[in-house]
């Protein structure tokens, strides 16, 4: 016998959760002296209701060691066979140029940032996405150009959408190319058929359809690879009163003239080959251009250029009225996470690469094919068009089967159209020995460079571009590597990330996205796979995509889950849809009141509204309850036609309420479903599960809860989870790797599993942690928001507690009295925030005049008792202005944020430099906001949507 310790007491030692949990045994004991509780259990026992408390731990394998976890995620990528990819249909072989990859795709300052809200800490990437935008503008040839949308597919049926809010007159279906990408056309019909849309397929080629119609999109080039001069079409759309749509291959239109130049009203598509990687189908930066007229219609995000206090130009979103928080039921879209950081990418890959190096790739991926069909067309192969960019339909005659099975046993993954017919896409990563290996597959002998000598191009010529793009200055300036480091390294700096400090933001869960969680998503096997190739060769993403389904249904309740919803609104939609298709399926269709409480996040009621819901508010108590009584009068008013409710919980207001149970309970015995948005599922994993507390159906956001990074914006993934009951309504895709999974609802996501590369981080992250590590996560970032809560209470009221008079997960801060004595804003404090050091909390969601503070497990004591300081300190200052001290004007909190340039000039302020940029508690490695106070208005009333010139700059 010897007195050392097991090996598994050993191993114990060194798990992860004690990485990704900030606080430190010693820390939560201190902490729980302050809440008065002499144990963690003690305080999760008084703050979680008894009556929705799970009974049993969480069935999940044990943890494993970040090496072990890393050793599992080769093997799974081992098992996916990416080879080389000609398949196209939307996803291409490209290169992310490696100082692009290492330096945004893998660099925390980029990929811990949040969503730009606060423009002054977020001028870095807010000045790649007016990058990003002026890329897609200049390319597309239309003056507006929004910062990303979740996938081509989305993006074609948010321009529908688009079309009939901008047209209310024209009536009539909306008209797809037959020749249109099969994914798009079958996003848009899922979403067209839950709106009452009628949606036409129709080969363009015989110009339109007769009757009515609301809009028109054109592929160009088509899926075939044909051309269609999109002209006479857009034309005639114009002529019977419609919009015309464009979905158009960005690389193309380095060679083929603009869409807008041609006459389209919106232009969509993807991102994905400048630079992207093909990620298994996501996630990839979707875009929309429009013309001049209909930019306020425009879904999603959009950069604007603005003035700060100083007077000089600052980026920040523009429009923001148009957003869901605001217009809810009556938004432009659903749509609030987004592709950020993939945005920020491809706008890196246009940087770095600029107009030639963008048009020498397009011209190589085109002369590849049309080689490639010189070969073909010379050894008797037919090829179906004579004009193409990149992608060729070669007919084989009953071949094609064994064309594909030839040309994979090479490594290469073609297309299978139909038992005769071959589709053969070249991209940037095309090479010599791809034609050479292609060539085999058909049979086929050739002598290369003679075919190259005498085969002509065959892009159409009366289509050749001779617009100019990617004009400005940023596009010309970054042409090495050393200059490219500089840039990214310039715009990181001006930004805000976790790498920095804390983003206390209610509501959106900025935990630790830990390295070990991140670094799989490089391997090939993950990064470089085809959405649509063979199951057989995706074995790796099956095997994981199980698991994670597996897991998620686990700590849920639920018994399916779908991951395809590529952010947290997709599965909103997703699951409005199964609860829409469910009652179908009774008969009761007339089952369409979604309840909505007061509260909620305006994605709820825009998605309501997309699955073809009415939205019905029902009010909040004065508690910050769901009124049960209103509750009960509304499900009695609408009792034979309520179809939901959506219910956060634990609610936006940050307690956990008493009353879910009763309120599931009012909802079904009215025959209505029950929805729970799942967002804060940070407060409950491993103590309650909404599909055993009364939910039908959940979406879950792996961005927030389950560490994946936000992205500066986006990506996100927001799974589906539902009792079996509504299983039979999730999300389908007709190419999805499991056959049984392909018809059904239909997608409402460009690929089958959404944003599958990203994946590995929340399969990772719950590896790791294992039951007890989730358990111990929760019970921290309990006890950090009741922790913040007690400290600052006395300081700033806190508006609501649930159960044991504790909050669950965030706490928000009423300003508002403070706001009327005083004139003391919400922004102020967040602005001064950052003078502080600090990303400010989550301002006025829920509530107006309020701030919603979330500090999640990952953050240490230290961290959070220095954002408390700060908070107390500008409560100090709040105080000064409320006793006369300084007028609000001339505080150091409108003042705020507080640049170096301003302490270089004069110094005209009713407070010291010292009390601007070092007020108590702040030391030299603070971080400098580049800007000072941005003016919104100013911005909306000039609206500037891409790059300014160098000279608005100048001094
Ligand atoms: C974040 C959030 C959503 C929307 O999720 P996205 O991924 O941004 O689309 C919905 N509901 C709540 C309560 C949220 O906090």
């Amino acid at each position: 016998m010897s007195d050392s310790p097991s090996l598994s007491e050993l191993d114990a030692v060194a798990q992860f959760a004690r990485r990704h949990v900030g606080l430190t045994e010693q820390a939560q004991q201190r902490m729980l002296g302050v809440l008065g509780y002499d144990s963690i259990g003690a305080l999760m026992d008084a703050a979680v209701p008894g009556g929705i408390k799970s009974a049993d731990t969480l069935d999940l394998p044990s943890p494993i060691s970040e090496s072990a976890v890393a050793a599992l995620a080769r093997e799974l990528a081992g098992q996916n066979k990416p080879g080389e990819t000609l398949i196209g249909l939307g996803y291409y072989g490209t290169v992310t140029p490696p100082v692009i990859r290492r330096n945004v795709l893998e660099d925390p300052s980029w990929y811990t940032a949040y969503t730009p809200y606060q423009p002054e800490i977020s001028q870095g990437r807010l000045e790649a996405l007016i990058n990003f935008q002026t890329m897609v503008g200049d390319l597309t040839g239309l003056p507006t150009a929004n910062a990303s949308l979740l996938d081509e597919g989305t993006a074609a049926a948010e321009a529908m959408t688009l079309v009939r809010r901008a047209n209310k007159s024209a009536s009539g279906p909306f008209v797809l190319d037959a020749d249109a990408l099969p994914q798009t056309i079958e996003v848009v019909r899922t979403r067209a058929e839950a709106m009452g849309i009628d949606v036409v397929v129709a080969d363009l080629t015989q110009g339109l359809p007769d009757g009515d119609l609301c809009g028109v999109l054109v592929q160009y080039p088509g899926a075939s690879g044909r051309v269609l001069d999109p002209r006479a079409v857009i034309e005639e759309t114009h002529a019977r009163g419609a919009q015309a749509v464009v979905a158009a291959d960005l690389l193309a239109l380095a060679l083929l003239e603009a869409p807008g130049a041609l006459g389209a009203d919106v232009v969509v598509g993807t991102t994905q080959r400048f630079g992207v990687p093909l990620f298994y189908g996501g996630p990839h930066a979707g875009y929309m251009a429009v013309r001049e007229g209909l930019e306020r219609h425009l879904p999603g995000r959009l950069v604007g250029v603005s003035v700060d206090s100083q007077g000089r130009p600052a980026y920040r979103l523009a429009l923001q009225t148009r957003e869901q928080h605001i217009r809810r039921d009556k938004a432009t879209s659903n749509i609030c996470t987004a592709q950020v950081l993939l945005a920020v990418v491809a706008s890196m890959y246009a940087v770095y690469h600029g107009p030639e190096g963008i048009r020498d790739i397009a011209y190589r991926t085109h002369r590849y094919a049309a080689v490639l069909a010189g070969a073909l067309r010379a050894a008797g192969l037919e090829v179906a068009h004579e004009e193409f960019f990149d992608t060729l339909t070669v007919r084989v005659a009953g071949r094609a089967a064994e064309v594909v099975a030839a040309a994979r046993s090479l490594g290469l993954h073609l297309r299978s159209v139909d038992a005769d017919t071959v589709g053969i896409s070249t991209s940037e990563t095309t090479t010599r020995s791809t034609l050479s290996a292609l060539l085999r597959a058909f049979g086929v002998e050739a002598d290369l460079d003679e075919v190259d000598r005498t085969t002509a191009d065959a892009l159409p010529g009366a289509l050749r571009r001779s617009t100019d793009f990617l004009t400005h200055e940023v596009f010309h300036s970054h042409r090495s590597e050393t200059q490219m480091l500089r840039y990214l390294r310039t715009l990181s700096d001006r930004d805000y990330g976790l790498d920095r400090g804390m983003i206390p933001l209610g509501s959106c869960t900025m935990k630790l996205n830990a390295t070990a969680e991140m670094e799989p998503i490089s391997l090939p096997g993950f990064a470089d796979l085809h959405p649509f190739v063979p199951a057989e060769d995706a074995r790796g993403y099956a095997r994981l995509v199980g698991e994670l389904e597996g897991w998620l249904a686990e700590v849920t309740g639920y018994d399916r889950v779908s991951i395809q919803p590529n952010a947290g609104s997709q599965g909103e939609l997703a699951g409005l849809l199964a609860i829409r298709g469910y009652h179908r399926a009774n008969g009761d269709t007339q089952r369409e009141i979604c309840l909505i409480p007061a509260s909620a996040h305006g994605t709820n009621a825009a998605s309501a509204v997309m699955a073809g819901m009415k939205v019905v508010v029902v009010k909040t108590a004065a508690d910050g309850t769901v009124d049960l009584d209103h509750l009960r009068s509304l499900c009695d008013k609408h009792a034979e036609t309520l179809s939901a409710i959506m219910v956060t919980y634990p609610s936006t207001h940050g307690a956990y309420e008493d009353t879910i149970g009763e309120l599931c309970e009012v909802v079904h015995s009215h025959g209505g479903q029950v929805y729970v948005d799942g967002a804060n599922l940070n407060a409950l994993l491993g103590y309650a599960k909404p599909g055993e507390f009364g939910g039908d159906v959940s979406h879950l956001n792996l961005h927030k809860t389950f560490c994946i990074p936000h992205g500066g914006g986006g990506p996100g993934v927001g799974p589906v989870a539902v009792r079996a009951h509504l299983a039979p309504y999730l999300p389908t895709h007709g190419q999805h790797p499991n056959p049984e999974q392909q018809t059904g609802i239909g997608p409402v996501s460009a690929a089958p599993y959404g944003s599958a590369g990203i994946l590995p981080i929340s399969w990772a992250y719950i590896r790791l942690m294992g039951a007890a590590g989730l358990v111990e996560a929760t019970a921290a970032a309990v006890l950090s928001a009741n922790y913040v809560a007690a400290r600052l209470r006395e300081h700033f009221p806190v508006l609501y507690t649930g159960h044991g008079g504790l909050v669950a997960h965030e706490c928000i801060l009423d300003l508002r009295q403070i706001t009327k004595e005083t004139g003391v804003s919400v922004d102020d404090v967040a602005k001064r925030l950052i003078d502080y050091g600090f990303h400010a909390p989550t301002m006025s969601f829920p509530v107006a005049g309020t701030l919603m503070v979330e500090p999640t497990e990952s953050e240490d004591l230290g961290e959070i008792d220095r954002f408390i300081d700060a908070m107390i300190a500008i409560k100090g200052e709040i105080d000064r202005v409320g006793a006369g001290e300084w007028s609000v004007e001339e505080s150091p909190l409108r003042g705020a944020p507080h640049t170096t340039r301003m302490l270089a000039g004069e110094w005209a302020r009713g407070y010291d430099r010292g009390t601007a940029v070092f007020p108590s508690g702040v030391d030299a490695d603070k971080y400098w906001p580049p800007v000072g106070r941005i003016d919104n208005t100013y911005g909306d009333r000039n609206l500037v949507c891409s790059c300014p010139s160098p000279e608005a700059f100048a001094e």
